[in-house]
């Protein structure tokens, strides 16, 4: 397969174009975007329990590097590919440009399914990994942070291995780390939570009450899904629905949250729950809520799809849930889609101040903690509701565009080296 075959690479190179054209962006930036810096795929041989080799793919990509070392997470997926990896990659350029932040865009991943493995292989794996990928990630290069399939744990695996290899503790070289090895407080539920804030700012502009007569169906209940669904309930809204690859479970009056968190770490099922009824991934995103959350995988919202769907306001937890096509649909049917790069950009944002606080050695509180990133998200997304509404266009293009000016701007500065 070829770097750029995949649909979620061309759907971002697609919208670069479209944003390139409402900044008037010079053609020989757009033209670097659209390719990565650099990509590396790692044969990773590994011991299993029973004491066979397997042999997994791996692959590291550094999209860009101009604001400064690359970023982004660790897939550990069956569906992951060069292409995948890459246009996601390519996803977090954009993202920590329109968030401000001091960080290039980067991804990486295995072509694997975690939950057939035992923890012991899953370590090995993730230490082969790592030392594999390990001249080109460092604190000051790229760094990772967890994504589908990996979590804290996976992050402190990486992080002692790359520290065995250069003789020192070097907690830098990855973000959403236990608290314990130097992780910061509130990053596990981060993403969940700045999905909440853009979802509270977009009821403000929408005149949505934020209270219990917001109905949220939430897809996905890993780390962005169960944590937007908590939020969401602590703040008084009324989560009706929410599912994982197995299906889902609905409740019109509302799901008690936090015992369905208990649930399903006690269970490994969302299956089971008390005055739930079950339902499908399907029926799910189609059902009439006042907001949406799909905080599952990319592609999951289709053309097909998008005719179905009955609510108003998209919040996008995941990366690239919508096509292009479905995007398109929705949009012209008047149904507002808080995009990912700034939807699900609180996970990046408290990683750079788990950075931040690592590197100075000061950790701080996580009321502090949820106040920045309250202030760094919601700036963001006025910037980008500002952009929309002056340019009558899309929020997704609004927010490529609002990235891709600083980008621009910032690779002018630096040129071309060669000249
Ligand atoms: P996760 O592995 O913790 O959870 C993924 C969830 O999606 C699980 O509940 C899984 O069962 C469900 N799922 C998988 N396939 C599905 C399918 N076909 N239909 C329905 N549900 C399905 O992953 P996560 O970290 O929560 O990431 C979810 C999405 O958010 C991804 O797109 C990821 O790139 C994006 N994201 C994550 C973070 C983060 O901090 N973790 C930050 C930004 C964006």
């Amino acid at each position: 397969m070829d770097i750029t075959d995949g649909a979620l690479y061309q759907n971002s190179v697609k919208i670069l174009e479209d944003a390139g054209k409402i900044i008037n962006c010079d053609p020989n930036i757009l033209n670097r975007l659209k390719k990565p810096k650099r990509a590396l795929i790692v044969s990773v041989p590994v011991r299993m329990d029973d004491g066979s080799v397997k042999v997994y793919t791996g692959y590291r990509v550094q999209h860009s590097m101009t604001l400064g070392p690359g970023k982004g997470g660790i897939r550990y997926h069956m569906g992951v590919d060069l292409s995948e990896v890459a246009g996601l990659a390519m996803l977090m350029t954009f993202k920590n440009s329109l968030l401000n932040l001091p960080l290039g865009g980067a991804k990486g991943g295995i072509t694997v399914d975690p939950t057939v493995l035992s923890r012991a292989e899953l370590q090995r794996m993730t230490r082969r990994y790592t030392s594999e990928i390990s001249n080109i990630i460092g604190p000051d290069k790229d760094i990772p942070a967890p994504d589908v399939g990996t979590n804290p744990q996976t992050m402190a695996w990486l992080m002692d291995t790359y520290s065995q290899e250069v003789g020192f503790a070097v907690p830098g070289v990855v973000t959403g780390k236990p608290i314990e090895v130097g992780g910061s407080l509130g990053r596990e539920g981060a993403t969940g939570m700045g999905v909440v804030f853009c979802m509270e700012e977009a009821c403000k502009k929408l005149n949505y009450r934020f209270d219990d007569t917001l109905t949220i169906a939430v897809q996905g209940f890993g780390n962005v899904g169960s944590h937007a669904a908590l939020y969401s309930h602590q703040r008084g809204a009324r989560v009706i629905a929410v599912s994982d690859v197995d299906g889902g479970i609905y409740n019109k009056n509302g799901l008690d949250i936090p015992k369905l968190i208990a649930h399903f770490k006690a269970k490994k099922t969302l299956d089971g729950f008390e005055n739930a009824e079950k339902i499908t991934n399907e029926e799910l995103l189609c059902l009439d809520v006042k907001a949406l959350i799909p905080a599952a995988l990319d592609g999951a919202i289709n053309a097909k799809l998008a005719e179905k769907i009955k609510t108003k306001l998209i919040i996008e937890g995941a990366n690239g849930p919508c096509t292009a096509e479905a995007g398109a649909l929705l949009v012209s049917r008047g149904v507002k889609i808080i995009p990912d790069i700034l939807a699900n950009g609180g996970g990046v944002i408290v990683s750079y101040f788990e950075w931040v606080q690592g590197v100075s050695s000061y950790f701080w509180g996580e009321d502090e903690v949820n106040a920045k990133l309250h202030t760094a998200i919601t700036s963001a997304f006025h910037k980008v509701w500002n952009f929309s509404e002056t340019h009558k266009i899309s929020m997704r293009l609004a927010a490529m565009s609002c990235s891709i000016q600083r980008l621009e701007k910032a690779m002018l500065l630096r040129g071309l080296y060669p000249q």
